[in-house]
């Protein structure tokens, strides 16, 4: 039996990396992760994993991101008893990550139970709860960067974890297979951009067999502002949204954006550039992951002028819902940072939903807005949002700042896969949408980096065998499940926001009562003939 290999995530989307590999002797995972964004794309979350978890034998994680790591402890829970290896700040970062994840599961369902139990539906269980999150870390063990490790329960197979540059631990991680022939893998996992003011720039093995390259930023050409440039664009965003009586809320990602946005905030402020105001960093999970930064800190470049910045009692922690609902009554300009940086769950909605209609506030949009997020919808420029079931009108303004990216760009991520050549056989792109993806094949080729017909894009559970120095040959899966990639986006739950949106501010303009009342007539009588 030859070595192969199955996607079982961010096939064609760029959440829930999972690839799982199989050799005569062992079968284990790269990542674990969990699919985000699109409610047809999240419902992949409850579906059976397409192989029994306690047939894995070993997890080797690249990174701490949710959509990399966040259905580990799904896979524990489901019967998975094998040690999970990643390096030791993703441990950490793991440690507050996975129990967050957690809980904004049980939160969602309990959301979802109420309103299910309001319509005479039944009622769902979490994917994992907080406590699963924590049983699951009982099987982190951390590897050492930059060396070739064996491991008890994968016989034929050595692995060694590169710097990826992405984030706070982040890695690739090659593999090799001792079979009857010698087979070399590469797997990015996220590789960070080269201008990052965090990270170390991205290393890695040559001459491979095949390579699995994330493509988020694929269709992306994003010249590599340095930092003090950085800093002055969000100087004069700042200036921009400075209003004696509004606010600037920063949707950021818990773990790295707000700790970067933070140092860069505190930073203009003690220098003067901007006038000192409250930054209320609101959200427990990056009070947990500061105290990770502040604890690694020696590992990132500048560490020693973030660990200052992040202890600056300008910065304001709120932990309790209690402390994050007094903010609302806070008066004066004052910046919120709140997750999820996509703008589709955690604290952030409150605070949108108290300023989002007013024109004294200011919404920075910081990260990747994937697809039928919320944050994708403000910055397309939706007039109206709805929020938890309520029709929002869009008065504040709504900015983006694209120089915080953990992403490498298109450029980059060919300059990467051309440091690792020769590539014998395949590169698989992953973890990107299909036109970032068909966009960097183009380039990959066009740029004399890939063959023709060297590039694939495998779906949701497609196989492939992977010989050494030649093609990957695709292979029968059994138990497909059904792939969304395919379903089209947005997905039916954007549509019918954008529809019941549409019926309302129809009937708002209708002349009088009566033409309401014909409109409505004239639907339900649609409905009930369909
Ligand atoms: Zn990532």
């Amino acid at each position: 039996m030859p070595v192969t290999v199955r996607a079982c995530g961010a096939a064609r989307t760029v959440t829930g990396l999972s690839l799982l590999f199989e050799t005569p002797r062992t079968r284990f995972l790269v990542d674990c992760g969990m699919f985000q964004g699109p409610k047809t794309l999240k419902a992949l979350n409850w579906e059976p994993f397409p192989y029994r978890p306690r047939d894995i034998a070993a997890v080797l994680l690249t990174h701490a991101h949710i959509d990399h790591s966040g259905l580990l402890p799904k896979l524990v829970k489901e019967g998975f008893r094998g040690p999970i290896h990643t390096s030791g700040p993703t441990v950490d970062l793991c440690a507050v990550m996975l129990p967050d994840s957690g809980h904004v599961q049980e939160m969602e369902v309990k959301h979802l139970n109420l309103r299910n139990r309001r319509r005479g539906r039944g009622e769902v269980e979490p994917i994992y709860t907080a406590n699963d999150a924590v049983a699951s870390l009982r099987a982190f063990r951390s590897v050492p960067m930059d060396r070739w490790l064996e491991f008890d329960e994968l016989p034929g197979v050595r692995a060694r974890w590169w710097n990826a540059g992405h984030m706070l631990g982040s890695a690739s991680i090659e593999l090799e297979f001792q079979e009857e022939e010698t087979v070399r893998v590469l797997v990015s996992g996220d590789l960070g951009p080269d201008c990052s003011v965090f990270q170390h720039d991205p290393q890695g093995p040559e001459a491979l067999d095949h390579v699995f390259l994330e493509s988020t930023y694929g269709d992306e050409d994003k010249p590599c502002v340095d930092h003090a440039e950085r800093r002055a664009r969000l100087e004069g965003l700042v200036r921009e949204a400075m209003h004696p009586d509004g606010a600037l809320l920063i949707p950021a990602f818990a773990v790295e954006r707000t700790q970067e946005i933070c140092w860069d905030l505190v930073t203009l402020m003690q220098s003067g550039r901007i006038p000192k105001a409250p930054i209320v960093v609101d959200s427990p999970l990056a009070i947990r992951a500061t105290e990770v930064f502040l604890e690694h800190a020696a590992s990132l470049e500048n560490g020693r002028s973030v660990r200052r910045a992040l202890r600056s009692p300008l910065l304001q922690f709120t932990e309790s819902g209690e402390q994050s609902r007094r903010i609302a009554e806070m008066e004066g300009f004052h910046i919120v940072i709140a997750g999820s940086g996509m703008c589709d769950a955690g604290r952030i909605r409150h605070h949108l939903k108290r300023w989002l209609w007013a024109p004294e506030a200011t919404v920075l949009m910081t990260g990747f807005q994937a697809e039928g997020t919320l944050g994708r919808l403000l910055l397309d420029g939706k007039e109206e949002v709805r929020i938890q079931g309520e029709t929002i009108r869009v008065g504040a303004r709504i900015r983006q700042i694209r120089d915080y990216s953990g992403h490498a760009d298109a450029p980059e991520l060919a300059a990467w896969l051309k440091a690792r050549a020769p590539v014998g056989g395949s590169v698989f792109l992953v973890h990107g949408e299909p036109p970032a993806m068909e966009a960097l094949a183009a380039r990959l080729t066009a740029d004399g980096v890939a063959r023709p017909g060297q590039v694939l894009q495998p779906a949701l559970d497609d196989t492939f065998i992977l010989p050494k120095g030649s093609p990957a040959r695709p292979r029968d899966a059994a138990r497909r499940r059904p792939d969304p990639a395919a379903a089209g986006r947005p997905d039916w739950h954007n549509k019918r926001a954008a529809l019941l949106l549409a019926i309302e501010d129809a009937l708002e303009k209708a002349p009088d009562t009566a033409a309401r009342e014909a409109l409505m007539a004239r639907l339900r009588t649609t409905m009930e003939t369909h």
